[in-house]
């Protein structure tokens, strides 16, 4: 069903207005088209994801404390925030690796020397 003249216009006036409430699905301001850039050569060299991972950790906190009740805002924040709590299991694999390193490791003449007497 078309549109009244009368709709048409008072959408064409609010869109001119820059209020897109009315606006229909064609309207490529109210679907926030985003131009995006390609990353800068240098911004490419210097990303560091746990950088970027703690810059969206910290939105994500932002969004979540003006906006509680948006559960996708929290079930990302929490996401984010378990990818940058340290992984306890990793320090006992390095802990281990290093015992392991240790114990393989030649014994010095001084010490075999120091075993005999
Ligand atoms: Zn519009």
């Amino acid at each position: 069903m078309a549109d009244s003249d009368a709709v048409r216009s008072r959408r064409k006036r609010l869109h001119a207005q820059g209020d897109h409430s009315a606006c229909r699905r064609n309207c490529q301001v109210s679907r926030g088209s985003l131009k995006i850039a390609p990353l800068s050569p240098e911004a490419v060299e210097s990303f560091d994801p746990s950088v970027s991972l703690r810059a969206l950790a910290a939105r994500l906190e932002a969004a979540s404390v003006a906006d509680p009740a948006n559960s996708a805002v929290a079930k990302e924040l929490r996401s984010t925030l378990m990818l940058l709590m340290p992984n306890p299991q990793a320090s006992v694999d390095a802990e281990l690796k290093l015992l392991m390193s240790e114990l393989s490791r030649p014994v010095p003449r001084s010490e075999t020397r120091d075993l005999a007497q």
